[in-house]
Order: structure tokens, then sequence, then C-alpha cells
């Protein structure tokens, strides 16, 4: 018998009524994990009415109390991240290694929410006209709800519903369909942390959950994450309806080599940053520009991408799993292909790996090429697999007019030993993540995420201090206090305050 995926609903996990059911895969295998329930707006509606019955309790809980949650959380999630890792190899492909990295990047932000007392923090100024103190007060915005890709399904979860509960508001969260068992035992995880009734909800599904949240007039704010597409179409709607909205998108991010930069370290951050998770991160280093000499450094790059084992993510010794799913597959060999026709060099062909006792897995190998151009389709597509496109430039300033020209700025990297190039990069680059000899610069959680141009709209990001005002209404309260022996002057019809 496959197990379903639960709702989580007003505390309870509960079965889904609907009619349309979706299977959840191990992509290294095709085995059945679960299926899921595509949920429409009838179930979408429960949970935000869940949500929205638990806000004036949830409002009106001391910060503390709203932390210690959190502190227990973080507690659970460090005891239970073997089965958080190997639910989430399972379902989503990546190594054991990587995947517990996936849960500790999402646990760095619980535990950054129990710092809320200071984050949450409004502003005092005294005596702003005689006898007037002004102040500012942070309050939670209602429900809220969270969309979340395939790429992190324990990071991205946790990105969102932790900050946004933290700060006193009410949640519903509709993890990626491809992917739902890792959030779901964080939903539980959650529920025995103590969160009470409705403040967390879960429901699933894919494009008619995603219009009932944005169309909910109940919802106050959305972050979304995932591609282009459908977070453009996420912005729009829920922008209609006047909600607020983040969305965090696609991506394609160039590591930029000058022949000054520390050439083993340099090359090894980017093979892992091309080809780790199979390059379906949004911070994946898909394109390496080798700037001068450093043109030189193809084979180096080719070798060691070739030393990479394509294997079972739970697989000892296994570098890069399956991608998601055997379209994904389909594309990325297509446009690998295409890369062929259009005249690209192909240094080294990762498709149709043998993986011994997994032949039914959606694998492709390291796959690189050279000689790639901006009107290239390998260039101008995310290709979201395990492909590093190989530009070369004569100078630094050539380097970055090409990456400002990409449509995308969600992350890059500068390899180079000279401080005055790195503060010369930094500042021309227009890209939300920048890296100084760091191949993936995702910002730890007291900082936030971010993105430049195409790749975000929107523009407070996730978790840090962006998503604090992102999440609460500022209110500023102006007061004056008169002693009982103060006589009123006369009447003032001007708008100064003296
Ligand atoms: P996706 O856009 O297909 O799915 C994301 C979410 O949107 C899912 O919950 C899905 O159910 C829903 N969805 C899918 N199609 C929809 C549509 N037409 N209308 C409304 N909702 C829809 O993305 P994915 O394939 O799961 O994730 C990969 C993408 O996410 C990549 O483009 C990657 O760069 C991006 N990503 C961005 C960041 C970032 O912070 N910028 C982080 C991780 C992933």
């Amino acid at each position: 018998m496959i197990p379903t995926v639960k709702l989580l609903i007003n505390g309870e996990f509960a079965e889904s009524r609907t009619r349309h059911w979706q299977d959840v895969y191990n992509p290294a295998t095709q085995e059945i994990l679960a299926r899921v329930p595509m949920c429409g707006p009838d179930e979408v509606a429960q949970a935000v009415s869940a949500a929205k019955a638990a806000f004036p309790m949830w409002r009106a809980t001391p910060i503390a109390e709203r932390a210690r949650v959190f502190l227990r959380l973080q507690a659970l999630i460090r005891e239970q991240i073997d089965l958080l890792a190997n639910t989430l190899t399972r379902e989503q492909g990546k190594t054991l290694l990587d995947a517990k990295g996936d849960v500790f990047r999402g646990l760095e932000v619980v535990e950054h929410a129990c710092s809320v007392g200071s984050l949450q923090l409004g502003e005092f100024a005294e005596n702003v006209a005689g006898g007037v103190d002004t102040y500012t007060i942070r309050q939670p915005l209602g429900v809220c709800a969270g969309i979340t890709p395939f790429n992190f399904p324990a990071m991205i979860p946790l990105w969102m519903f932790p900050m946004a509960c933290v700060t006193g508001n009410t949640f519903v969260l509709k993890p990626s369909e491809q992917d739902p068992l890792t959030p779901m035992i964080l939903a539980e995880l959650a529920q025995q942390a103590g969160l009470p009734r409705g403040v967390l909800n879960v429901v699933h599904g894919g494009v008619e959950a995603v219009n009932a949240l944005c169309d909910h007039p109940d919802i106050k704010a959305i972050s979304f994450v995932g591609s282009v597409t459908a977070g453009t179409h996420v912005y729009r709607r829920a922008s209609e309806h006047g909600k607020r909205v983040q969305a965090m998108l696609g991506a394609k991010n160039h590591a930029v080599f000058l022949p000054d930069a520390n050439k083993e370290q340099a090359l090894n951050a980017l093979v892992g940053a091309a080809f780790g998770a199979a390059g379906q991160r949004c911070m994946a280093a898909s394109v390496a520009v080798l700037v001068g000499k450093a043109r030189d450094w193809i084979p180096e790059i080719v070798s060691r991408a070739q030393a990479l084992k394509v294997d079972a993510g739970h697989k000892a010794g296994a570098d890069l799993g399956p991608l998601i799913n055997r379209q994904a597959l389909e594309r990325v060999e297509k446009l690998v292909g295409q890369g062929i026709e259009q005249g690209a060099k192909l240094e080294l062909d990762g498709r149709y790996p043998k993986v011994p006792g997994y032949e039914q897995g959606n694998f492709i190998g390291p796959t690189i090429f050279s000689g790639v151009t901006a009107s290239m389709h390998i260039y101008q597509q995310e290709i979201f697999g395990p492909v590093l496109c190989i530009v070369e430039v004569d100078t630094l300033d050539e380097a970055i007019a090409f990456v400002n020209a990409n449509p995308y700025g969600n992350g890059t990297a500068l390899f180079t030993q000279s401080g005055a190039a790195a503060r010369r990069f930094q500042h021309d680059i227009d890209v939300g993540q920048v890296g100084i000899n760091v191949p993936i610069p995702v910002p730890v959680p007291f900082f936030s995420f971010t993105g430049s141009r195409g790749s975000k709209l929107g523009d407070l990001g996730p978790y840090g201090k962006e998503v604090v005002r992102f999440y609460t209404q500022t209110k500023t309260v102006t007061s004056r206090w008169f002693d009982d022996q103060v006589t009123a002057g006369p009447v003032n019809t001007t708008i100064t305050l003296h």
C-alpha cells in the first residue's frame, strides 16, 4: 500500500478529500514513495481559515514564548537530521552529505528566528516636539503563505515558516509536489515543538493550489521560491489581490577566473559548485568565465569533473545523484544536443552514464562545453543540470560586462588574489550574491538572501532582517501625556506639534 501525504490543518494531519493525486518518486530508482494530493481551492480555504482563527491568540502570545517554540524546533531538527536527510535523498536524489547541508542551512534560519526579541524591535525617539515621543511597533500581518521549489525541500520551507511564525503570523505552506515528504517531517517537528494548532498549516498541489493562495482574500503576504515562469505568475496574481509578494526566481550564475587566482583552490571550488547537487541549485556555478591566461585551465577543469562519481545519493562516495524527474533529464539532454548543434565544443559528455543497480535513475554526469557564446541556448537557458558552459574573455572589464548583460542576477563569484580587482568586481557587478574566492556565496541568516534583475521580484528577501520587515507592518505611535495641572492653550489648526 502506497502511503499518502497528509495535509496539516488546524493541528491535525488529515487525509485530503481531493480526487487528484500525483506520485512522489525516488529519482534514483523510479520507486513510488508516496501519493501527494493536488488540493483545490476548498482545502486551501480550510487551511487559511484555520490560520486566520489561530492568529489572534498567536499574535498575543509573548515574544519569548514564541521564540521558545523555535528553540525546541531547532533541537528536534538536530535530533532528526538523519531521518530528514535520508528522506530528502530518497525523494530528491541529492547525496546524503548534501542533504544534511540542505537541512543544516535551514536549521541556521531556525536558530536565527530564536533571536526575534531583538530582530522585531521598534525604534523610539524622545521629545520629537515639546513633550511628544514617537515610536514604531512591528506587528505581524496575519495569515502568510509560502510556495517552495523541489531543489531544497528542507532549507526553503525553513527560510519561510519559522520567521513568519516567530514574528507572530500564522502560515500556510505549499511545498513542492515533487518532494513533499521532507517538509512534512518538518511540519511534524514544529507541532512537537509546541506550535499551537492552526499556526502552521500545510496544503499540497500545483497550479490550482497556488492560484487559490494568490486569490484568497485573507492571505496578506506570499513568499515564493521557484522558476521565473511560475514566480512571475504568482507575483502578478497575488499583487493584483493586494498582497505583499517576494518571489525568488531562476538563475544563470557566472564564476569569473583571473589568471592570478589560486588555481587549485579555484578549480576545486568551480567543479564543486557546477556539478554538486547535479547542478540543481539556484546558486550553481553554471558558467565559468576564464579571463586571459586562465583559458589554459580547461583541461584541468575537465579532468577534475571526470573524477566525480555519479551514483544514487545514499551510496558512499557519490558526488552527484540523479535529476529530479524524467522530464528534467530529457530537457537537459536536449539542451546538450542543442549546444553541440549550435557549435559549442563538448569537452566532456556526461550523458547516459552507467550507474550499476540504478539503470532506471534520472542520471547525467558532469558535462562541459567550451567556446560558448551569449546567443546559444545552453547559455540563455537555466539548464538546472550538471552542465558547465565555459566562456573566454581577455579582461576583467569584459567579464563584468558579459555577466551584467545576462538577464539573471542571482549569484556570481570572482577568483583572484588581487584585492583591487575584487573591489572593482563587487562594486560593478549587478548580481545579488557576490563571492570573492567563494563559489556559492549564500548569505548566512543574519543577512538576507537577495537577487538582482531577472532573479527576484519584490524588494525584500527571504530570512534575515529583511524578512522581518516583509512579515511585519510598521506602526508609528506619536504620543503626548499631560500633567493634570497643565491648562489647555488655544485650539491649534496648524499641523505642527509644539
Ligand atoms: P517551479 O517554479 O516549477 O515550482 C516552484 C513552486 O511553484 C512549486 O511549489 C510548484 O508547485 C509551483 N508551480 C509550478 N508551476 C507553477 C505555475 N505555472 N503556476 C503557479 N505555481 C506553479 O520550480 P522548481 O522546478 O520546483 O524549482 C527550480 C527553480 O527554482 C529554478 O528555476 C531555481 O533557480 C529556482 N530557485 C530559486 C531560488 C532563489 O532563491 N532564487 C532558490 C531555489 C530555487
